[in-house]
């Protein structure tokens, strides 16, 4: 090997990220960790970086800016979805290229993901890997430590920047390799990967609608598909809170919106956005539906942006909850 090399590691806090460290940091590489948070991947890497001494930079994307990008790419991903609404080949390559300019600017020599060879389907067979390396414009710069030995050998290891006989050759979903690794390395891992809520299936549900409906998607718009049942009716949006803490929250995230409460009773807190005379009465009939006089007529629901108004109304039956609900 040449000289001290420095890597820039793409870093979840997940267990595969973690390894790429610790196996670069044996080699003496001087390592630094990038975490992307997001509405969407909002876990914290900063414990595990902390754990292993690695510097950490985070990159925000949380704001409007970058939700708008991120949002353009979820409508009209180019490489397609995985299994929900999760665009992973598109997001890879828009986080390598934002990777690439903290690696100019930090002057480090490459890139290293935790990324092993056939461990997602979507976007780590050998075929996506490649892809997601020349979109990325990191043909020369791009490690995956974890598998390298079962990859073609890259620039990175042909200048003698990493020995390649200590990469590993990981493959496949299970992930006993790893686990057996932390062991050996002492490592305490969260909960094995994933973490992005465009993979579930309920906010998948939820995002598709939003998508569908909404042109100009805020921040305040993604936490609400984290909270709530949600109902469409045409333009208007109703999300029923299922619980104390998700009332409170909407109760937060209610812009101009409409609110309603049973006034007697305890139930949820509803939102409505985009309200007119034929949708105020449903989502005062939700809101009676999934309260304690979900078996009464004529319940008194306050409502209103400040819930300065009350109508009396009868909850819909299973049927017409069912029509309303977004799926
Ligand atoms: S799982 Fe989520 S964060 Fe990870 S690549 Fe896919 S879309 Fe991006």
């Amino acid at each position: 090997m040449k000289k001290k090399a420095k890597a820039i590691v793409m870093f979840s806090g997940g267990l595969d990220s973690l390894l790429a460290v610790k196996i670069l940091q044996e080699q003496n590489i001087k390592v630094i960790a990038i975490h992307f948070i997001s509405s969407f991947f909002p876990k914290s890497a900063r414990d595990s970086a902390k754990k292993l001494k690695v510097k950490l930079i985070e990159v925000d994307l949380s704001d409007d800016k970058h939700i708008k990008e991120f949002i353009e790419m979820t409508r009209k991903p180019r490489f397609g979805y995985g299994s929900a609404v999760n665009p992973c080949i598109d997001c890879k390559i828009m986080m390598l290229k934002k990777a690439k300019q903290v690696m100019e600017k930090e002057k480090a020599d490459f890139i290293a993901t935790g990324e092993v060879l056939n461990e997602r389907p979507m976007s780590q067979t050998r075929e996506k890997l490649g892809l997601i390396e020349l979109e990325s414009n990191l043909q020369s710069k791009l490690l995956r430590p974890l598998s390298a030995r079962l990859l073609d050998e890259t620039e990175v290891e042909k200048k003698g920047f990493v020995d390649r006989k200590k990469l590993l050759a990981m493959q496949g979903r299970r992930r006993i390799q790893q686990m057996e690794l932390a062991k050996k390395y002492k490592l305490k891992y969260p909960t094995p990967a994933g973490g992005c809520l465009l993979c579930e299936k309920e906010i998948a549900i939820k995002m598709r609608d939003l998508l569908r409906y909404k042109q100009n998607i805020k921040k305040r718009d993604l936490e609400l598909l984290k909270i709530g049942r949600h109902f469409r009716v045409d333009k208007s949006k109703i999300i029923v809170g299922r619980n104390e803490q998700e009332n409170k929250k909407i109760i937060e995230l209610a812009n101009n919106d409409w609110l309603f409460e049973p006034k007697d009773v305890p139930g949820p807190t509803t939102l409505l956005e985009h309200p007119t005379q034929q949708v105020i009465k449903i989502a005062a009939a939700l809101t009676v539906s999934f309260s304690d006089a979900k078996d009464k007529k004529n319940v008194e629901i306050n409502y209103g942006r400040n819930l300065n108004k009350s109508i009396k109304i009868n909850p819909l039956n299973k049927k017409e909850v069912e029509k309303y609900k977004v799926k």
